[in-house]
């Protein structure tokens, strides 16, 4: 049945995510810093409070849409106080597997139960709450979870504490690292006397398709719109979730690595705002060029 969900952090995704949580009957407390977040919140018919920390003592499942796991760490240990024990926490972030091991772990002490529910689909598929989200933990929190996850898209169990957050970090690593690739072959092409429609229409009935071909370039680079939604910064701390994660398991991604590096002196060159689509026009008039 419909339960009062917490809803931490109103950004690109969030707001959406929560206008089809409402849609579909909850009662949804939500909160961000940012005023404008708040109000388009309201606007999606959320309850929204000025602090995290009212989220908490109003709410039994409290789902997190923050930037990252240093974000995460500092919110939850700012609300851990206030949850009711038997809380279920959901963080839906993008953030990094060995940390969120570490704070249900941490949690758990208290009583209160973690899973982590990071998502694809970008704001296009969080607006149509088609987005595919990967859940970890315990079997019955996942359950629960599922539940209150469902409006939003498809939920996926893979596996314990965790498991989401590494599954989501190396996606995008698979992800970033075919825009690179792609952004290259095109110019390549181009050079060459290749139409890029042409291209895109060949590598998409061919094996060198991927989400660039066959999303990314359509829909926000030849457009030259550059609006997926999904920050360049966002992606890049991803990828380094993922290089960490290699090192960490003790099998370093080699091609991950110089991944990194590439889109780390990219990001030095675009605004800290810039969508990551704006890679593809990176690598044609920066690098090499
Ligand atoms: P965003 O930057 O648009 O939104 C983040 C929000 O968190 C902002 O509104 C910000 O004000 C708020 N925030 C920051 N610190 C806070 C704090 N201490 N307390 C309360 N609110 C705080 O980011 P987004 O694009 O919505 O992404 C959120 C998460 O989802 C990230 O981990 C990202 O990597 C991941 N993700 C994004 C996409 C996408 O397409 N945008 C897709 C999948 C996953």
């Amino acid at each position: 049945g419909a339960v009062t969900v917490g809803f931490i952090g109103l950004g690109n995704m969030g707001v959406p995510m929560v206008t089809n949580l409402v849609a579909a009957g909850h009662t949804v407390v939500a909160s961000d810093l940012s005023p404008d977040a708040r109000a388009r919140a309201a606007a999606a018919g959320a309850s929204a409070v000025e602090t995290a920390r009212e989220v908490a003592a109003r709410s039994g499942v409290v789902i997190l849409m923050l930037p990252d796991s240093n974000i995460v760490a500092a919110v939850v240990g700012d609300i851990a106080s206030l949850l009711a024990p038997d809380s279920l926490v959901i963080d839906m972030s993008s953030s990094e597997p060995l940390r969120t091991r570490a704070l249900a772990a941490q949690l758990a002490e208290t009583g209160i139960r973690l899973v982590d529910a990071p998502v694809s689909g970008g704001v296009v598929g969080a607006v149509k709450g088609s987005l595919t989200i990967m859940v970890g933990g315990e079997p019955a929190d996942v359950d629960e979870a599922a539940a209150v996850l469902a409006p939003m898209g498809r939920v996926v169990r893979v596996g314990g504490i965790g498991a989401g957050h590494a599954i989501k970090a190396l996606n995008n690593l698979l992800s970033a690292t075919h825009l690179w690739i792609t952004a290259e072959a095109m110019e390549v092409g181009e050079r060459f006397g290749l139409d890029p429609a042409t291209m895109l229409e060949v590598f998409n009935s061919s094996s060198g398709r991927s989400g660039s071909t066959e999303n990314k370039y359509p829909n926000f680079i030849f457009p030259g719109t550059f609006d997926s939604g999904f920050g360049l910064r966002l992606m890049l701390k991803d990828m380094r979730i993922a290089v960490q994660l290699g090192e960490q398991v003790g099998r370093p991604s080699v091609l991950g690595a110089d991944a990194v590096g590439l889109w780390a002196k990219a990001a030095d060159d675009l605004e800290p705002t810039a969508d990551h689509t704006r890679i593809a026009e990176w690598v044609r008039t920066a690098e090499g060029g």
